[in-house]
């Protein structure tokens, strides 16, 4: 299992032009468009432009598909490397990053045809995954046995879906969608839901409202409202009634990058505070020197290769399944880097003593991107319950 404590040689390569384009095109703009009022200005399309002009939008996909084949492992250091710079764009490109990943996985060959090309050549073209609703959220992280509002109905050659799904990680920029629907009445939506692959231009789809996210302000979320949009049978992802394998099955690592993108916070943060550290004097020599400050950044430092740590072996275990994977490391991963990254952004905030809680100083915005993942990809109390239930069974739920 030597692979996740060493960095290979093209890692490292991937890892210094991932470098560069932050320092080059994130960093300058990132504080800026932080701060527009409207989130949908907080977007950059030149940003993801730029991005994808080095491989960065697409390099889950095999090269077969035109992408670079990068692992789950190589993925996650890209997407913690982002996230320095700014967790917006990480969020971005990850969920695209994964679910380019996955769709090449579960989708059918007729479907990759018609899907994978027009990802590959459109590099505006993000992806999303929409399961949330106002009333389903941690139930079907648990899974409790409540069904999804948004149904889909069977008609001739495919299904009418209504309702609607808030929260979606780049749900107003995507040009294509996995969509969780109820197909099945009388029974949870564990049992009974769907999984569709869905374009941004079928009638019936509209995007709903923005939200105004506190941070990660530079990826949008969006609701997605759906009336009597029909979905033909081809769009269909593995079998009716049987959403739940295809996440089961094709989304291991999931956690695992939504825990790099906010180990790239904690990193951002304990940089600024070694930074400051080193340049504010008081009591006659810099923090650095005081012994509580210098405890504090190595008890930062052990967070965060903790983190990284967990995170790394999880994905090199949800790629090579067979020597070890277990579904602990599906849920638990991205809690840890969440409460860790919290716990140095408020740390960060205290070593800087009131300059940080001004904005122009650039601690506020870390410690607004610093909450995201607490709730985001499962808020961390459920995610200890879906470990909990794979370890001792789930309880009876009426
Ligand atoms: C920035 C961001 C991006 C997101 N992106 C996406 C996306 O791309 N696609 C998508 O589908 N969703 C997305 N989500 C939704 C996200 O997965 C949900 O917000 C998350 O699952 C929490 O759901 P909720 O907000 O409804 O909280 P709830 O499920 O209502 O939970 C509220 C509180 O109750 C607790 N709780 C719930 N059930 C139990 C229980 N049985 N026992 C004890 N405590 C319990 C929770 O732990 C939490 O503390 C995103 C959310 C955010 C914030």
């Amino acid at each position: 299992m030597h692979e996740i404590f060493i960095q290979t040689e093209e890692q490292r390569a991937i890892l210094d032009t991932v470098s560069r384009f932050v320092d080059d095109e994130i960093r300058p703009r990132s504080a800026e468009l932080d701060a527009n009022q409207d989130p949908e200005e907080s977007f950059s399309w030149e940003i993801i432009e730029a991005a994808d002009k080095l491989g960065l939008r697409t390099m889950t996909l095999s090269e077969d598909y035109g992408g670079l084949g990068a692992d789950s492992l190589t993925t996650a250091m890209v997407v913690e490397e982002l996230a320095k710079g700014d967790l917006g764009i990480s969020v971005v490109l990850a969920q695209t990053l994964k679910l380019a990943q996955i769709m090449e996985k579960a989708l059918n060959d007729e479907q990759k045809e018609r899907v994978l090309d027009k990802f590959i050549g459109d590099p505006r073209c993000c992806l999303a995954i929409g399961i949330t609703e106002p009333d389903n959220a941690s139930n079907y992280f648990l899974p409790y046995p409540s069904p999804f509002r948004t149904t889909a109905e069977k008609s001739e050659g495919g299904w009418i879906v209504n309702g609607m799904k808030h929260f979606i990680s780049n749900g107003n920029r995507s040009g294509f969608y996995l969509l969780f629907v109820q197909t099945e009445k009388g029974v949870g939506l564990a049992e009974g839901s769907t999984c569709f692959l869905l374009e941004r231009d079928r009638d019936g789809f509209t995007i709903g409202h923005v939200h105004d996210k506190m941070g990660e302000r530079l990826a949008n979320n969006a609701e997605l409202v759906f009336q009597d949009c029909f979905i033909p049978d081809e769009n269909v992802v593995g079998e009716v009634g049987k959403g739940f394998s295809v996440l089961a099955k094709f989304f291991p690592q999931s956690n695992a990058y939504a825990g790099a993108s906010i180990t790239g916070v904690a990193e951002a943060c304990y940089a600024k505070a070694e930074e400051w550290a080193k340049i504010r004097v008081q009591g006659g020599k810099p923090l650095i020197e005081h012994d509580g400050i210098r405890a504090q950044l190595a008890e930062m430092r052990m967070l965060i290769d903790a983190s990284r740590s967990y995170i790394h072996r999880a994905c090199w275990l949800a790629d090579n399944q067979e020597h070890g994977w277990d579904e602990t490391l599906g849920a638990l991963p991205k809690a840890m880097a969440s409460q860790a990254a919290w716990k140095i952004a408020t740390w960060t905030l205290e070593i800087h003593g009131g300059h940080g809680y001004m904005k122009e100083f650039g601690v506020e915005k870390l410690v607004r991107d610093a909450a995201a993942f607490l709730h985001s990809d499962g808020v961390n109390r459920t995610l200890f319950l879906k470990a909990a239930n794979f370890m001792y069974g789930m309880p009876d739920y009426e």
